[in-house]
């Protein structure tokens, strides 16, 4: 249940700052153990930055085993949603229709090869790889030039905002919108209050789930988590009859252009890379444009239609109307979320997602409440925030 409040409360036993994906999350699991978080979002509207610009894809093929755990405890909340949230107002959407990773380069068909291998021994053991025949047999939209795919069934797609939305309606929580949170009352080493735009709330626990701005949240108490802002898009196309609505979200591992069924009768197509230089953390994200003939002219540097061919058709035909959407990934050094307490008492990370936080969020939310209510202790978490940055990955598959 949400209770919108129209006053700030004086005081509060849990503060959760932001309200997309993983501060819902955070409210949620907060709420599942008994307490009685405060939520505070900037915007007039919750879930309205990173979360929906998002294509709410999920996926168990992954090439990091820790965060390979979280997507699992994600995975079995937005399978069971009703059931684990206990509403039935907001159903998810979840769509198993499988992630199909396509590629016409015999390098990347080995790292394929690899990470199924790899994959199989954390104990996932149904990713399929497929040779270039087997893939157009089954599905048939995809180019005689790919080589090999690698495939899941059992990964998919769902509506972030639903999955938001859902969260806080399963939550007992108290949520004040058009509030931002502009410093926090600190007394010795440990936090005492969070001071807003509409005035201070006194409280001992706070847990920052402000996305992007999570780094520019944790400074106000003289904080400087390791979280670079990296922007990524999403074209949006709400009407293209010729997208095969019971496609996989198809993926060009050689680009990382991917794209996905969505509302029905339409499509998102996206692009993100975190290897390309951050941008300052904002809340209105600049929306570059190009990228949309970059993903859906044929002759574009990352198009869609170099593996999908009927993308190009669709382009001839010249009658979709589209928009852009951006938003930032927040990117850590090892790409894995930080989670849990900082140098001041009482002050909580939940921020740090990289380019997976709608199907790392909610596992990763839980496992931030276990570590604040003292269930997991700190030298049990892999993903604390100090923790030595040894082993940086390069994720490619973003
Ligand atoms: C183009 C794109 C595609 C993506 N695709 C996927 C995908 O397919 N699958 C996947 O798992 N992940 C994907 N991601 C990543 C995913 O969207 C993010 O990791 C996730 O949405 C982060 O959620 P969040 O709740 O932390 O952040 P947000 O949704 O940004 O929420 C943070 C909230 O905090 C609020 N806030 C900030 N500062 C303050 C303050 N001072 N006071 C009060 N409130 C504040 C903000 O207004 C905001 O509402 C994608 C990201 C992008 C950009």
């Amino acid at each position: 249940v949400i209770t919108y409040l129209d006053a700030l409360p004086r005081s509060a036993e849990l503060v959760v700052v932001g309200g997309g994906i993983v501060g819902a999350a955070t409210a949620f699991y907060a709420s599942q153990a008994g307490l009685r978080p405060l939520l505070l979002e900037q915007r007039p509207a919750l879930c309205s930055l990173t979360t929906p610009a998002s294509g709410g894809g999920f996926r168990l093929q992954l090439n990091d085993p820790l965060q390979y755990q979280l997507v699992r405890a994600s995975v079995e909340l937005f399978l069971d949603f009703e059931a684990r949230t206990g509403q039935r107002e907001y159903d998810p959407r979840v769509r198993q229709c499988g992630y199909l990773w396509l590629t016409t380069s015999e390098a990347v068909a080995q790292r394929q090869r690899r990470q199924a291998e790899a994959q199989r021994a954390w104990g996932l053991d149904d990713v399929e790889i497929l040779p270039g025949d087997e893939v157009r047999e089954r599905f048939p939209f995809t180019s005689p030039d790919v080589l090999q795919a690698r495939f899941r069934q059992g990964d998919g797609t769902l509506e972030p905002k639903r999955v938001t939305m859902g969260l806080l309606t399963g939550a007992t929580v108290a949520v004040k919108a058009s509030c931002t949170v502009t410093g926090f009352g600190i007394t010795g080493d440990a936090v005492t209050s969070v001071q807003t735009s509409l005035g201070p709330v006194s409280t001992g626990t706070v847990v920052i789930a402000a996305g992007p701005l999570s780094g520019p949240v944790a400074r106000l108490a003289g904080l400087h988590p390791p979280i670079e802002t990296i922007r990524g898009h999403k074209v949006v196309l709400p009407d293209v009859a010729a997208v095969p609505q019971d496609a996989p979200l198809t993926v060009d591992e050689d680009t990382g252009a991917m794209w996905r069924p969505a509302f029905g009768n339409g499509a998102y197509a996206l692009f993100g890379d975190l290897t390309v230089a951050a941008t300052p953390p904002t809340a209105e994200v600049p929306v570059d444009h190009a990228v949309a003939t970059r993903l859906l002219d044929p002759d574009g540097d990352i198009s869609v239609a170099r593996l999908t061919p009927f993308w190009r058709e669709l382009w001839r035909r010249n009658e979709t109307y589209w928009t852009v959407q951006a938003g930032q990934y927040a990117v850590t050094p090892d790409r894995r979320p930080l989670l849990g307490p900082t140098a001041i008492a009482g002050l909580f990370l939940n921020a740090g997602y990289s380019g997976y936080g709608v199907m790392t969020g909610p596992g990763g939310s839980e496992h931030c409440m276990n570590v604040v209510t003292g269930k997991v202790p700190a030298d049990a978490n892999p993903f604390r925030p100090d923790r030595v940055f040894a082993d940086v990955q390069r994720l490619s598959d973003i």
